[in-house]
């Protein structure tokens, strides 16, 4: 009999938040509310970004930087293919095209030699930008893809909706937060009910440049500016005498609505001061899972305890990967697999990618499979995990 159902991932609710939440419901607005700016100031704070831009969820952030960077049909943008597809489809948005290159085996990280190879492959300018992914909040070591990235000429967006909280050490060792903005020029997070923070559903850009911010400021509600200094019509036009009147305003390019409502952010924020608490549980439970997993045979590799480390997910790899996923099933762990390789979605095989292509990408993803990992996992349930893993690794004898 079935007595557990273990997820993956899951939100974590509590009374604060549905009091944060209902309090705002109360207030004056609904959107556009006072919510949203505390909740960017805050974020922002967090991740140690100068600016933050709350928007509706991770891909409308993604599209937006897109747009914000000025991907114009038929621009080169390299990324991971193992990762969420919204990280690819965002430059499709644009009408860009999407080059996919190879992880690192070890890290599942997007391989920095395998961009270097494709860009000093092609013509200076052929490629425009790289969205590196903070991969199951591991962070990328930023640094060096900026290195990268100037000697070529490209902008970086860091994808990082995995490692809210999640660091990489530089070259003078110092921490660096992902999405800091320190390196890459733009970055974005998700608040989808899975990821460390929820808000429903929501996301936020980072950036340290404020022209990119002033101008998502503007494309996430349909390109509207609201500044005299700016305008280009003539007061005269605008219907004022010696200056524009109140009601005026400029769509000056062509934005969308990707805005967010305040309650979301209310419950963003209300989250946000649990965010390192998480952060800690989460690097509990993977020190765990590396203690029980250590040195057996039948796991080929796994995230490992990695400092900076942000454990959105705890991956492993098995030999027998459909085996495992399917008992563990059967036992009521709804483990998970973190992704299918974005190339070889039918959408992607039809620009001509297939198979082979990738191959570190591609054998990782034979064998993967994420753990549940929330900060909400009793030591119970992750115990019961790991015996049913241990159990079946010793029944499939490899
Ligand atoms: C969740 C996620 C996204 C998209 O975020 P949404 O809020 O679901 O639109 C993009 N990239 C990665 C790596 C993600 O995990």
């Amino acid at each position: 009999m079935k007595t557990k159902v273990i997820p993956y991932g899951r939100q974590h609710i509590t009374e604060e938040d549905i009091e944060a939440v209902s309090k705002a419901l109360t207030e004056d607005y609904l959107t556009q509310g006072p919510k949203i700016a505390e909740f960017e100031k805050a974020f922002a704070a967090y991740v140690g970004a100068d600016y933050a831009i709350a928007v509706s969820n991770g891909t409308a952030a993604l599209h937006l930087c897109a747009l914000a960077l000025g991907v114009q049909p038929g621009d080169k943008v390299i990324t991971s293919p193992i990762t969420f597809a919204a990280s690819a489809n965002c430059i499709r948005y644009c009408g860009g095209e999407v080059v996919f290159a190879d992880i690192e085996p070890d890290t599942y990280l997007l391989d920095i030699n395998s961009v270097e190879d494709l860009l000093k492959k092609a013509p200076k300018g052929t490629y425009k930008g790289i969205v590196p992914v903070d991969f199951a909040g591991r962070a990328v070591n930023m640094e060096a893809f900026r290195e990268l990235a100037d000697a070529h000429g490209l902008w970086i967006i860091e994808d990082s909706c995995h490692a809210p909280g999640g660091y990489f050490m530089d070259s003078k060792g110092m921490p660096q937060n992902c999405g800091n903005g320190a390196f890459a020029d733009l970055a974005i997070f998700s608040f989808h009910p899975v990821k460390h923070i929820a808000s429903g559903e929501g996301g936020m850009i980072t950036t340290n440049n404020p022209e990119l911010y002033e101008n998502l400021m503007q494309l996430r509600t349909h390109g509207i500016l609201k500044d005299e200094n700016r305008y280009v019509n003539s007061i005269e036009f605008a219907g004022g005498i010696d200056k524009y009147p109140s009601w005026y305003m400029e769509m000056q390019q062509l934005g969308f609505n990707y805005r967010i409502t305040d309650f979301q952010c209310a419950l963003g924020l209300s989250q946000l001061k649990r965010a390192a608490q998480g952060l800690e549980k989460r690097k509990d439970i993977a020190k765990k899972y590396f203690t029980a997993f250590e040195g057996l045979p039948f796991i080929k590799g796994q995230s490992g305890v990695v400092d900076g480390h942000a454990y959105h997910l705890y991956v492993i790899e098995v030999h027998d990967r459909l085996g495992l996923y399917e008992y563990l099933r059967e036992q009521g762990v709804f483990a998970q697999i973190h992704y299918i390789p974005c190339h070889l979605m039918p959408y992607y095989r039809a620009f001509g990618w297939k198979e082979g292509d990738l191959p570190y990408s591609e054998n990782y993803y034979r064998h993967c499979i994420s753990l549940p990992m929330y900060p909400t996992l009793s030591d119970e349930d992750q115990e019961y995990v790991i015996g049913k893993i241990l159990k079946h690794a010793k029944g499939t004898d490899n």
